[in-house]
């Protein structure tokens, strides 16, 4: 039979494990701060509780930390991590290495329900929920742990559809009993569920991005079906609640598609959406996925479309492609990977 997986537990959760174990109520604090303070890899090297409490806590539990299933890596040094999860399904992280920084970007289910035409993840289907020790073993399981300085919620999935087990990893990345990483350091991309944005922001704080792609209803919607059930406007009127003014940041992310979301008229009606938000845009060049008649700008069709939004006040970047040579798209390499086993168990 399987054991219990440690890592990923919050504090509260590690108080119930101690509870039911028999151990007592301050091991919870001990335990805690082996799992996420120190860089071990079994219980017996919990070196403070006694060997007694260790071989009380083995019979039930295991930390539960799982090495990546495989790596491909760009000429320009990013990284994308396979991982397999949920019995047999893949998931994908990108490790995204820069002169002053190094940003993981990971993934919060396996496969997606919201399918955006536009993403590889979104034709995976929806295939399950990660678990806040799935969430966090993407961080945790790599090389280059500890030269991790950002996370951004920005791999498969959306995160507010995972709402509870994010959470819970926010919790364990920010607290003191955790890795007490500042919220500055982490921002959770959504195409904006507006039925749980309002707990996300309520309940961390922790930077927002939000996917907006197209500052009209129906151009957005057949990008992105969300928008019938959770409309855009909708989405921006209940942030506009919130303060951005201070530490914590809102951006939209923009996919720009060549000849369809990169007009003038786009320009005046983005502008319009979010007047009044202290609030930037990042574009990103859509990368190519088969399948689709969707096309790629150029780098120069990005910086135009990013000049016109600056000239309207409203702070824009192109964002920098990386591993365009591994697959940039998300969800490319999972989709690969579980094609490949398919084949072999067919
Ligand atoms: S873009 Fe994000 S929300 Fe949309 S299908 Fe892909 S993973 Fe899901």
């Amino acid at each position: 039979m399987s054991k219990e997986k440690l890592y990923g537990k919050t504090l509260d959760e590690l108080v119930a494990v101690t509870k039911k174990a028999g151990l007592p109520g301050y091991s919870a604090k001990q335990i805690a701060g082996w799992l996420y303070g120190k860089e071990i890899n079994t219980l017996d090297e919990m070196t403070n509780l006694s060997k007694k409490m260790r071989e009380r806590l083995s019979e039930e539990y295991e930390i539960g930390l799982s090495p990546p299933a495989g790596v491909t890596e760009s000429r320009d040094g990013t990284k994308k991590y396979l991982f397999k999860v949920l019995s047999g399904k893949y998931i994908e992280s990108a490790y995204i290495p820069e002169k002053n920084r190094a940003t993981l970007c990971i993934s919060s289910q396996a496969g997606c329900r919201m399918a955006c035409i536009f993403c590889m993840t979104g034709r995976q289907l929806f295939q399950g929920n990660l678990s806040s020790n799935e969430i966090l073993n993407q961080f945790r399981s790599i090389p280059e742990f500890g030269m991790i300085t950002n996370i951004v919620y920005m791999g498969m999935g959306e995160p507010l559809d995972n709402i509870g087990e994010v959470l819970k990893s926010l919790e364990i990345l920010t607290a003191d009993w955790g890795y007490g990483w500042s919220p500055k350091r982490i921002t959770l991309s959504t195409i904006g569920l507006k039925n749980r944005i309002r707990e996300f922001l309520d309940k961390s704080r922790c930077h927002l991005a939000i996917s907006l792609h197209s500052p009209f209803d129906d151009e957005r919607e057949r990008l992105m079906p969300v928008q019938r059930s959770s409309r855009i406007r909708d989405v921006i009127d209940i942030v506009r609640e919130y303060d951005f003014t201070g530490q914590r940041r809102i951006s939209f992310e923009y996919i720009l598609f060549s000849g369809l979301n990169d007009t003038p008229a786009h320009v005046r009606e983005l502008v319009r959406l979010i007047s009044g938000l202290k609030c930037r845009i990042n574009i990103i060049r859509f990368h190519e996925i088969p399948g689709t008649e969707l096309k790629s700008p150029d780098q120069a069709e990005a910086e135009r479309f990013r000049d016109a939004l600056n000239k309207k006040g409203i702070p824009a970047t192109v964002r920098a492609s990386r591993g365009e040579d591994i697959g940039a798209a998300c969800g490319l390499l999972s989709t690969l990977e579980q094609n490949k086993q398919k084949k072999l168990t067919e």
